[in-house]
């Protein structure tokens, strides 16, 4: 069962699927973000369940869970419940407070295949130790994901091209896991510098049958794509190969981007439409206390080496961290305007306030630095409050005006790329309200220097109508 994946058909379900099917073990899929659990079929399954297991592979589909756990124990108190993915270790022990029996972790199938086998033997308190015991990342042997059951790609976000028809969009991961160690990533604490590969036969079969289901396009799940860069080649090369028309999308990171610039032409060549990078921030001191091994100055370079290269470029931000400043909010909102970036980056990405889930490696620094507060059960985070008061004031008005603006119902611009600029403008008019930013000459005088860096560098970029962009916004 899923609750909430991003607006993407969830390979956390369709792999698993596959393993359990294999083990004779009779399963049925529910994406909950595109199904209602009151919906017939749903409840007579989840009441028939020995097993039900629940994939978390984010924050918000770990609140979403230990919501629902109540009711599914109200529908059936005999059914094992078990938590699976990257969010599951993070959060055990909240997780078994709701009722999660087994809390398995980030590479999960194997686990879930022995607890699913267990039960159905009658040998569950063995197994189960056996599972909530498992916190490793063990290096599994991927069989094609089942999608059997899933509701079809047309209810999942689309890949939107202004101008052009809408494209049905796949989802599949070429890799688990991360070779880094950022300080503020949930996947450090569960991988820990490792990430684990799908063989490429497995990704391009789950990509054919999403293709043969209409994907036009496929965005790769991966946490960072170029973790390993011969496999990920393999895996585009064959993706084109066989399908020549399917664009797809990628998260790469800055560093990633600069180091492996050599790469950009072949993956342009072989249909990337989009590239996902965590920026997380414009300011130095920001991106050296999360260890993102990246500057500005190289996230300038990355945007300028990626739109030289016809592929858009998808920011995300950690907008409030301990460290933002009036100022330094303001200077990001001065360096997306500068690059041009105001359209690209998804209105929540301008008020996403860090997040620190158990585990985080910033808690460390937080008690050293004196900002970490209790953590809240109920948020699944540690509450950290700023030491500029007006900054946590802007960051919940920007909140708030994100929310009001992007809110189904609320009249939009005639096109996704002036909403953007309409909604950033306004942000923009709330920092200088929340405290008129006075611009030391210095850094004045260097973001004049910086000159739009496209129009420097001679970068023709697409024009805004026809940036692409998945209509789902990205939440943690
Ligand atoms: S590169 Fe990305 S996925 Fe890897 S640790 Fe850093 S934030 Fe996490």
């Amino acid at each position: 069962m899923a609750t909430y994946e991003m607006g993407r058909q969830p390979f956390g379900l369709a792999s698993p699927a596959a393993w359990l099917r294999r083990a004779g073990i009779a399963v049925e899929v529910f994406d909950l973000s595109r199904q209602p659990l009151n919906e017939t079929q749903v409840m007579e399954a989840v009441r028939g369940a020995d097993l039900i297991a629940i994939h978390l592979p984010m924050h918000t589909a770990t609140r979403l869970a230990m919501q629902l756990a109540p009711r599914l124990k109200e529908l059936n108190g005999s059914a094992h419940l078990a938590a699976y993915g990257l969010y599951a270790p993070l959060n055990a022990r909240f997780l078994r407070a709701h009722g999660f029996a087994s809390v398995l972790g980030g590479e999960f199938e194997e686990e879930l295949c022995r607890l699913a086998v267990a039960l159905r033997d009658g040998r569950v308190e063995g197994e189960r130790e056996a599972a909530e015991a498992g916190q490793s990342v063990p290096r599994l042997a991927f069989v094609p994901p089942e999608r059997v059951g899933l509701p079809p790609l047309s209810r999942y976000a689309q890949l939107e091209q202004e101008g052009r028809a809408a494209k049905l969009v796949g989802y599949t991961e070429a890799s688990r896991g991360c070779k880094h160690h950022c300080r503020h990533c949930p996947i450090v604490p569960v991988y820990q510098g490792q990430f684990r590969v799908v063989a490429p036969e497995v990704v391009l079969a789950d990509i054919a049958q999403q293709v043969e289901a209409g994907a036009q396009h496929i965005t790769f799940g991966d946490p960072d794509f170029l973790n390993g860069p011969t496999h990920a080649l393999r895996v585009v090369r064959g993706l084109h190969a066989r399908f020549p028309e399917v664009t797809y999308d990628a998260t790469i990171k800055v560093e990633h981007l600069l180091q492996h610039a050599e790469l950009l032409p072949e993956l342009q060549a072989t249909g990337c439409a989009l590239i996902t990078s965590a920026v997380e921030s414009f300011d130095d001191t920001v991106l050296e206390r999360l260890q993102k091994r990246h500057t500005r100055a190289d996230v300038e370079r990355a945007v300028e080496l990626v739109r030289r290269h016809g592929i858009a470029l998808n920011p995300t931000l950690v907008a409030f961290t301990p460290w933002t400043s009036l100022e330094s909010y303001q200077r990001m909102l001065d360096a997306l305007q500068r690059l041009e970036l105001e359209a690209q980056v998804a209105p929540i990405q301008l008020a996403v306030r860090l997040l620190l889930p158990e585990g985080s490696g910033l808690l460390e620094l937080g008690r050293e630095e004196g900002w970490l507060g209790e953590f809240n059960a109920r948020q699944l985070s540690y509450e950290w409050r700023h030491t500029d008061s007006r900054v946590d004031e802007l960051c919940l008005r920007v909140q708030e005006l994100v929310q009001t603006a992007t809110a189904p119902g609320t009249a939009v611009a005639n096109s996704v790329a002036a909403t953007r600029e309409r909604i950033f403008a306004a942000v923009r008019n709330l920092t200088r309200a929340v405290e008129s930013v006075a611009e030391t000459p210095a850094e004045a005088e260097e973001d004049q220097q910086a000159a739009p860096l496209a129009a420097a560098a001679g970068v023709v970029l697409p024009a805004r109508a026809t940036i692409p962009y998945l209509n789902e916004p990205w939440f943690c």
